[in-house]
């Protein structure tokens, strides 16, 4: 998973050589990256118009763009282009003479050769340049106007105290509480049961019935998890536990059979033994306040 330093390389990448450069083009065919958009939607929101700033919160970028020049075209401000790296994508920008730049996630395996289909979006400068997500996993996410004050603090950034108050709140599976964006953001269906595996707490557990040192145990998991993540540029896929989320798989820590159900709607994976549903009855006796 790019770390935010390196989501910063890409901002700073794009805001130093992609802005002001007239789009003549888009390629948003990849449906999946572009997501929710229809095929031709980003190029019609785009053609005409020039990235003219890039912005960042935590790992999510975002660039303003421009109005459309000449007569009769709105001269106020273009959508915004919301650019977020996944786990592994770079910004890849090409000079008017072809000299490449990239900025984002560290290459990997996949730099060299550079499959043109792993080019996930492209837009294309009048200049004869251009600009890519380029992203082999395919994690990566373009979106117009996405809605930045809805992303609650990025994942790898929220303390403590942040992480309590946020994940306790109300009665809903804490599967399904690590997966809302608008509380942490950047926890995804891997990560999140790698972190709850970690913490050994059932994945449908309400948040109410987590106590203080589940709670906080939970924290820990998060931080381990996302560094080890982050460490290997693995990205989640690199967890303890992933390679056992499979019929017939078993706990790599205690070697009981792992379950799989679905909760928050997403496809989850537990240890029946150190997972177990834990009984109905336990009084809540925190938090106290
Ligand atoms: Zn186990």
């Amino acid at each position: 998973m790019p770390e935010e330093p390196e989501v910063e390389t890409a901002r700073r990448l794009i805001a130093d050589l992609a802005l002001g450069r007239r789009i003549v083009g888009v390629d948003d065919a990849d449906t999946f990256v572009c997501r929710p958009h229809s095929p031709g939607e980003l190029r019609a929101a785009l053609t005409g118009r020039s990235l003219i700033a890039a912005h960042r919160r935590g790992k999510t970028m975002w660039c303003e763009t421009s109005g459309l020049d000449g007569p009769g075209a709105d001269p106020g401000l273009g959508p915004t282009l919301g650019i977020h790296l996944g786990m592994s994508g770079r910004i890849v920008v090409t000079s008017p003479d072809g000299w490449v730049a990239e900025g984002g996630d560290r290459p990997g395996r996949d730099a060299q050769p550079r499959k043109a289909a792993w080019d996930r979006f492209t837009l294309e400068f009048a200049d004869g340049g251009r600009m890519a997500l380029f992203d082999k996993r395919r994690l990566g996410r373009i979106l117009l106007d996405p809605d930045i004050d809805a992303l609650g603090p990025d994942a790898a950034e929220v303390t403590p105290a942040q992480f309590r108050a946020l994940i306790t709140k109300g009665t809903i599976a804490v599967k399904a509480r690590l997966l809302d964006q608008s509380k942490i953001a950047g926890i995804g269906n891997l990560l999140a049961d790698e972190i709850l595996w970690q913490a050994k707490i059932p994945p449908a557990t309400p948040v109410s019935r987590l106590q203080r040192k589940d709670v906080d145990r939970l924290y820990r998991a998060l931080r381990t998890v996302l560094a080890g993540a982050m460490a290997d540029g693995g990205g989640a896929h690199t967890g303890d536990v992933i390679a056992a989320r499979r019929p017939g798989g078993s706990c790599p820590r205690c070697g009981a059979e792992m379950r799989h159900g679905t909760v928050g709607g997403r496809s989850t994976w537990w240890c029946s033994r150190e997972q177990a549903a834990w009984p109905a009855a336990l009084p809540r006796v925190w938090p106290a306040a």
